[in-house]
Formats: structure tokens, sequence, C-alpha cells
């Protein structure tokens, strides 16, 4: 007897079922698919480093690597033997008072370490809010131009959302009055990116103010993007501080602060005084939530006091310093493009959004096929606008080493040069 069981040795029609259609609506609104598309124009044989002005990860560069405290903390917390555990998904424990504490410096009112989750990076907050917000019929409302994850997630948890602008006439302000147009009765939050990525603006305490009595006005929530830095003139005003006036959850990590993406350490706090979303379950929604998605791991749980700790002061002067210089080099070279427009120099985050007049332009359709053809002849890679519902704008990162940005520049403008409209120039 050889074989206990027939041996089947027909064609096997698996049974796999569709892909869920959830994950296609969500990745027809993420960016990293278009980028990838730009990243295949490059020309593999330009012998020239590639310049990456698409995706905003600096980590990558020596002069934008972490502080050693940072990196040193991570080792201790491995090494103790005290962080082999899973961890609380909400709770007391050092990590949760250090958050809190770090919070609450920028706050007029203290908040509690119970009044915080820890998620894998503010992605991860972000997929949770979205998440916890899709109920039946629900909307929320999303800034034009944005951070594509907001709709990556909403579209995946079948949450609806609408979009009102940021005017770049004004230093990318909220269009209020948009908001409120576009706001009805299914309408449950609102998200602003207050240190704007991707268009590097701050906003200010009087906007910031302006935005809050909206949304009181309409009575929901503000979720507040805050997970990248100040580097200009304008003050970091956190959100929460207008938690008196409406619930506020206030979306961070260390990524982009501590040049740290890949930790995936990031956290939501609910900065709301008056208790409106504890009284709403809301907040008990994004522990459940959390609760059945993955934690961070608990190494850096461990290490998060330290790094909150003792990371070198010097550390943030340089990293803003750096950033400082980038984004002004980034704006003074921009200036001389004739088809780009660059209307205002970034006071945070890491990248700019620039319009781009495709009528100045020889044989360019469009801001994707600029980007493209960019990569193709310069080894610049660009994030065209179109990925953020801006067609024929740009997003240009700065976050990379200053004589790299400095080539990529030139770069670019003798792209620009090249396929100028009635360019006589050899
Ligand atoms: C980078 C970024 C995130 C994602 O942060 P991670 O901690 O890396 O997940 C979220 N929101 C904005 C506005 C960002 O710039």
């Amino acid at each position: 007897m050889e074989h206990s069981m027939d041996s089947y040795s027909g064609e096997v029609a698996w049974r796999f079922g569709a892909t869920n259609p959830a994950l296609e609506v969500a990745r027809a609104h993420s960016i990293r698919w278009l980028l990838y598309r730009i990243y295949d124009c490059l020309n593999k044989n330009d012998s020239r480093p590639m310049a990456p002005l698409g995706f905003g990860d600096p980590s990558a560069f020596e002069c934008f690597r972490t502080a050693a405290a940072t990196e040193d903390a991570i080792v201790a917390a491995a090494c103790s033997g005290k962080h082999n555990s899973y961890p609380p998904v909400a709770g007391s424990t050092d990590a949760f008072s250090a958050v809190a504490s770090y919070l609450s410096r920028d706050l007029p009112y203290d908040i509690s370490p119970s009044d915080i989750v820890f998620t894998a990076g503010c992605n991860h907050a972000i997929e949770t809010m979205m998440a916890v917000l899709a109920t039946p019929g629900a909307n929320v409302l999303l800034p034009r131009p944005g951070y594509p994850m907001y709709e990556v997630y909403a579209a995946f948890h079948g949450l609806e959302f609408r979009h009102f602008d940021l005017l770049p006439e004004k230093e990318w302000e909220v269009d209020l009055k948009g908001v409120e147009a576009f706001a009805d009765d299914n309408t449950v939050a609102m998200v602003i990116i207050s240190l704007n990525n991707p268009s590097g603006s701050v906003y200010s305490y009087e906007h910031l103010a302006k935005i809050a009595e909206t949304a009181r006005k309409l009575g929901i929530m503000v979720i507040s993007d805050e997970v990248q830095f100040v580097f200009g003139s304008k003050p970091f005003i956190p959100m929460g501080v207008f938690g008196e006036t409406v619930p506020v959850v206030t979306l961070g990590g260390i990524s982009k602060r501590w040049m740290v993406p890949g930790y995936r350490f990031g956290w939501i706090a609910v900065t709301d005084p008056k208790g409106v979303l504890r009284k709403n379950n809301v907040f008990e929604s994004i522990v459940t939530y959390r609760g059945i998605t993955a934690d961070p791991a608990a190494p850096i749980q461990g290490a998060i006091p330290q790094i909150i700790a003792i990371t070198d002061k010097s550390f943030f002067a340089k990293a803003i310093g750096l950033m400082r210089g980038a984004a002004e080099l980034c704006y003074r070279k921009l200036q001389d493009i004739d088809c780009i427009t660059c209307s205002h120099k970034p006071e945070g985050a890491m990248s700019v959004m620039v319009k781009l007049d495709i009528a100045y332009l020889d044989g360019i359709d469009d801001d994707i096929d600029f980007c493209c053809k960019l990569a193709t002849e310069e080894s610049v890679v660009i994030c065209p606008g179109s990925g953020l519902r801006m067609k024929n704008w740009l997003r240009i990162t700065f976050a990379v080493d200053l004589l790299l940005l400095d080539d990529a520049l030139e770069r670019l403008k003798s792209f620009c040069l090249r396929h100028a409209k009635q360019n006589t120039k050899a």
C-alpha cells in the first residue's frame, strides 16, 4: 500500500476569493504607488546620485541621524529584561506619564496618562481614528492638500470623507467657509494638520482659534495631526490649547521630531479638559480599537521616558537649524525657476507645495508627466500634486542632505530651462 489517500492529479482550482475591494479603494488614495511610478522612470545609467525629494524621510542621511542618547535608550531598554512582555494598551506605565507630561508642557491644563493610547507610529493613530469614526452614514472633513493616509484609512473602513480647501494665497490656512459648507448633520470630525504636511505652513494662534470656533458651531471634534515640527519664526501652538472650546484629539509621535520613523512609535491623546469625548464613549472606542490592533514594540515603549527626558537639546537645535537651512535654500532656489511658483517659505514639517505652470513648458502634459521626465533626465524624484488632489502642483521634500538638495534644485532648474517654451538656447 503506497498511498493511503488518492492523490488528485488534475488542476487544482484554489479558492482564495477575490481581492478585498476595500483594499483597492484604499490603494487608489495612497501616493506610495504614484511615487513608485516616478521611481520607475529613473534612468539606471545616470551616474549622479538620485535625489529623493518625494518621500519625507531624512533619517537615511547622516546629518539627520538621531541623537546617540535616543539609540542608547533603546539598547538599555531592550537589555533590561523589563520589556519582554505584552505592553498595556492604555495605562500608567512610565511611558504614559512621560508622554503626558511632554504634551502638557505646551497646554494650559495637564493631560493625564490615562488620556493617551500608544500606536505603532502616527499612521496607526490615523487608522485608529478613521476606524473609530466609521459608523454608518458618518462623514469626516479632510484638508486638501493633505496627508493621504487619512483618505486611505477612511476609504478602507468605509468612512465617507469630504475635502475642504487650504488656501495657498493665505499661507495655506483652512477655508473655514468651505468647512461650514461641506459639513452636515452626519459630520463627526474635521482633521487639521497644523504643522502642515505638505505645505510647510504653521498655523497661528488666531487661525487655530477660528478653527476651534467653527468646529464648535458645527458640534464636531477636531483631530489635530501634530507629528511634524516647527523650525521657523512661528511658535508651535498645539490645538489642545482650545480644548475648552472644542474637544480635540491630538495625534503625534516621535518619527519626525526625533528623526526615527522606523521606531514606529506614536500616540493619540485626548486633549479635552471638559471630558466631552470620554462622556460620549469616543475614548473608550479608541482604546477598544487599539486593543485589537498592533502594539508599538515594548522595548520602544520602555525607552520612551529616557528618549523624552535625556535627548540632548543640542540635537533639536541642530535638526531645527538644518531643516531651516534646507527650507531657505529650497525657497530661494525655486524663485529662479519660471514655471514654478513657491509663494511662501516653509516654517515647519519637511516639504513645500508649489504651483507648476504647464503653459511655460513644451511637451509636458501635466504634473505626473513632469515628474516622470524629471526622474528620467535628472534623477530627481518629486511627488506630483495629483496624488494630493492638486493637479499641476508639486510637493517637494527638502529633508535631504544640503549638498544633494542644492544639486537637485540645480538639476530641476536646468530641466525646466531645457523644456521651456520658445527656448532658443542649445
Ligand atoms: C509623517 C507623517 C505621519 C506618519 O507618521 P509615522 O509616525 O511615521 O507613522 C502622519 N501625519 C503626518 C502629517 C506626517 O507628516
